[in-house]
């Protein structure tokens, strides 16, 4: 089954939400903010176009994608003061597969406008007018019309495959026991893992080279590996390898079949840097400016806590009290649980994240709370 139909974060803003649940993808749009935002001044002050078309890829139901948006707005505002110029006029365009929850981020937007009325102390002169668009669709395709942006940002969102690489399903599960890239797989498990990756990777920088106009930016962050690192190393892979643990204690038990877990790979896949370098070099749309690896920690947590724009009585980032194998816990379920939900049932769901914590926490004893992430920032040629 092809991955739109299965795929989408949480919904909505109650407790299981992503909306409520996506701190660590919040500290990483923060790492990577002087990244973006160098991009989209440098991009302006070059073109100075008198409407700004951005558009954030995967931009999820959460509050992440608005804020990215809104430090770009305000950094190009900000090069206008400097430059003794007028705002340019600035068009939003929020992507995501068609069965995202976009009423939640629309929903948000009185509110984020009236608080970035409030965070601001430009005199209205110097603030652009915002225009904010839906454009549901894969982002492995053509989304917009031809040289129609000038500023392409996806954050923690292109590590999502456009489907389970379909040699893994072919006549006979290849993956037994396991969820993803494992110790145990055999080597063509991660062969078909990365060159699942190669379709998709240069299928978006193909679709995003006819959007972009020449000069245009781009800026992606997703989970990777170092330079050549092994897919099936615990440091990169162990969200999902815990995620089978528990699973297979569960089978063990009875409680879920084994030959469901054989069956369920996971569409996702954290490339090395040099893995990702070659795509761009080879599609050839694109120029780099940057490739760089990060790590993104839990521990960043405290003291970042974002503004409420979703009037909740407590929003994802405040985490305070919560020890980060529960909060990694609750980010994980509202990424997979309706993927999971929809292979393995409905009802083990609790069962399996209280599980799944009980593994992080003992994980998390021994190692470093963090995800690897790359980020890259591009050209257009
Ligand atoms: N950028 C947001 C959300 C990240 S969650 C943030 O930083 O918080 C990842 C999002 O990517 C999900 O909403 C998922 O539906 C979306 N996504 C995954 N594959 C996609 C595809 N092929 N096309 C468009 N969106 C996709």
């Amino acid at each position: 089954m092809g991955l739109p139909n299965v795929f989408c974060m949480n919904g909505g803003s109650d407790e299981f939400s992503y909306a409520q649940n996506s701190t660590l993808q919040s500290i990483i749009v923060s790492q990577t903010r002087a990244i973006r935002e160098d991009a989209a001044t440098e991009f302006y002050s070059t073109f100075f176009p008198e409407s700004m078309m951005i558009a954030e890829l995967g931009c999820s139901s959460g509050p992440n994608s608005l804020f990215s948006a809104l430090g770009i707005k305000e950094a190009v505002e900000h090069k206008c003061i400097q430059l003794r110029r007028s705002p340019p006029e600035f068009h939003l365009l929020l992507n995501d597969l068609p069965s995202n929850d976009f009423n939640t981020i629309f929903r948000s937007l009185p509110c984020f406008n009236k608080q970035q009325m409030l965070s601001t102390e430009k005199p209205v002169k110097c603030r652009g007018e915002l225009f904010v668009s839906g454009v549901p669709g894969s982002f492995y395709g053509r989304l917009l019309p031809s040289r129609s942006l000038h500023f392409v940002h996806s954050s923690s969102s292109l590590h999502w495959l456009s489907q389970v690489p379909p040699e893994l399903l072919d006549g006979q599960y290849l993956n037994k026991g396991k969820i993803y890239i494992s110790k145990m797989s055999p080597a063509i498990v991660a062969e078909a893992y990365l060159m699942q990756f190669q379709r998709d990777f240069s299928l978006f920088l193909k679709s995003r080279g006819k959007e972009i106009v020449t000069g245009g930016h781009m800026v992606l962050t997703f989970m990777g590996r170092s330079r050549g690192s092994d897919p099936s190393s615990l440091e990169y892979s162990y969200p999902w390898e815990l995620l089978g643990d528990a699973l297979t204690q569960m089978a063990s038990e009875g409680i879920v079949e084994e030959g469901k877990i054989d069956g369920f790979n996971a569409p996702y896949f954290s490339p090395s840097v040099e893995e990702v370098k070659q795509e761009i070099e080879g599609e050839g749309s694109f120029s780099i400016r940057t490739l760089d690896l990060f790590e993104a920690h839990w521990d960043e947590v405290r003291g970042s806590k974002p503004c409420n724009i979703y009037d909740y009585k407590s929003m994802a980032g405040d985490g305070a009290g919560i020890s980060h194998a529960k909060q990694m816990a609750k980010g994980v379920r509202a990424v997979v649980e309706t993927m999971m939900r929809s292979h393995f049932g409905e009802g083990i769901m609790d069962e399996l994240f209280l599980r799944y914590t009980e593994l992080l926490e003992d994980y998390y004893s021994r190692n470093k709370a963090q995800v690897t992430n790359i980020v890259i920032a591009l050209t257009k040629i």
